[in-house]
């Protein structure tokens, strides 16, 4: 009899009922409506960023069963290579371990032909893409980038050129002595294929003033992106979180993203970029915290998959920042792809990034599979090419 009337008081269902009973209502009210297809907004995403204990694993959850219903099981990944062709930088950002000064012992700057011989071992190597950045070194002319690309698809035609942050354009846009359209529509017709959706950092000028006081500020982050949607060259979005901002700005920042996605749709995905503090001289100087905390990891990509799931459908964990377990978590609160493979990832691990500097597929796909979901390798626009269900 004891047993019994203990069973009663500790089922599952009057656990849930007692969850969903001392839940925050105005919390509740929130998640109802996501789950009602309802656009969720700033306010709201604020409200959700405070929530902590039964409300924040509830979190998880619906942003979850919203990323079920949209995407499905699948988790999707790109097999690419990373070429940083230079890591001399006449800007300073203070979050940036990977910019040299041209006189330092380790600043390099990758020939062109080398930059293409990279593209076709990558290539021969099952890579469908290159993703290729670099600092905005002082000796390269504009046309530069234009001709890495055509060298590029001269040697190896198919692989897609994924290539040049918003930072990058306007430096390149400046050193050709062309405006922004004119240089995405002759790097486009060079072969680019599309472009990073980097140098957002946070869409905040006053932050930005602190964090990389010489970057765009954000009217011309966003005049960047726009003129490559509406040129036809896609984008990512990403967002980088956990140094000197917080909630307010996330949300902002989030908000713009789906603002601009609605007027041209040219974002492919959209890619929380969790703070890889060690070795910044923002962090060394006292000027940041030590990175995001695992909370505000997963809340970021739940609430991300909450406000921008009617718009941009996808949701990509960057591995490389996080490390494999927090992956896992963040993929099961609503993120569902993974990223690159990457081969010679630099920018972070100079930042003091453990995570390593690729990931095999076979390690991707059983990452996937480890948590339930179904690995499917996809190109830059998330066509799908290689769907394994078992
Ligand atoms: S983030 Fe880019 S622009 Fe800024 S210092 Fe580093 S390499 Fe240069």
């Amino acid at each position: 009899m004891k047993q019994e009337a203990l069973h009663c008081s500790f089922s599952l269902e009057s656990l849930f009922n007692d969850i969903l009973k001392s839940a925050d209502p105005l919390v509740s009210k929130i998640f109802n409506n996501a789950l009602d297809g309802k656009e969720l907004s700033e306010k709201d995403a604020l409200e959700l960023f405070k929530t902590s204990k039964v409300e924040l694993l509830m979190l998880g959850l619906v942003a979850d069963e919203i990323r079920r219903r949209t995407v499905g099981e699948t988790v999707t990944f790109v097999i690419n290579r990373n070429i940083n062709f230079t890591n001399i930088c006449s800007n300073r950002c203070k979050f940036c371990a990977f910019r040299r000064n041209q006189n330092d012992p380790d600043a390099y700057i990758l020939s062109i032909e080398e930059i293409v011989r990279r593209s076709g071992e990558a290539w021969r190597n099952g890579a469908t893409e290159v993703c290729i950045q670099g600092g905005l070194n002082p000796n390269i002319e504009g046309y530069f980038y234009p001709k890495i690309c055509e060298a590029i698809k001269k040697k190896t035609p198919h692989i897609h050129i994924h290539a040049f942050s918003p930072m990058e354009i306007v430096f390149g846009a400046r050193k050709s002595q062309l405006n922004i359209r004119e240089f995405l529509k002759m790097l486009k017709e060079a072969g680019l294929d599309s472009l990073p959706g980097t140098a957002a950092e946070i869409l905040d000028d006053n932050l930005r003033r602190t964090i990389c006081p010489e970057k765009i500020d954000v009217k011309t982050w966003i005049d960047v992106i726009k003129t490559a949607h509406n040129l036809g060259i896609p984008t990512t979005s990403t967002m980088m979180y956990g140094h000197v901002d917080g909630p307010q700005q996330w949300a902002n920042h989030i908000r713009t993203i789906r603002d601009i996605q609605k007027e041209t749709n040219g974002f492919t995905e959209f890619i929380p970029l969790s703070f890889v503090h060690p070795n910044t001289e923002l962090y060394r100087s006292g000027g940041a915290r030590p990175g995001a905390t695992g909370t505000e990891d997963v809340k970021v990509h739940a609430i991300s998959r909450l406000m921008l799931n009617k718009h941009i459908k996808n949701i990509q964990v960057s591995w490389v920042k996080l490390g494999s377990k927090m992956t896992e978590i963040c993929l099961l609160a609503g993120a569902n792809d993974l990223g690159g493979t990457l081969m010679e990832e630099n920018i972070s691990k100079t930042a003091g990034a453990t995570t390593g500097q690729r990931m095999e597929r076979l390690e991707m796909e059983k990452m996937i599979r480890k948590i339930g979901r179904v690995p499917a390798q996809r190109d830059t626009t998330y066509n799908i090419l290689n769907f394994q269900k078992t």
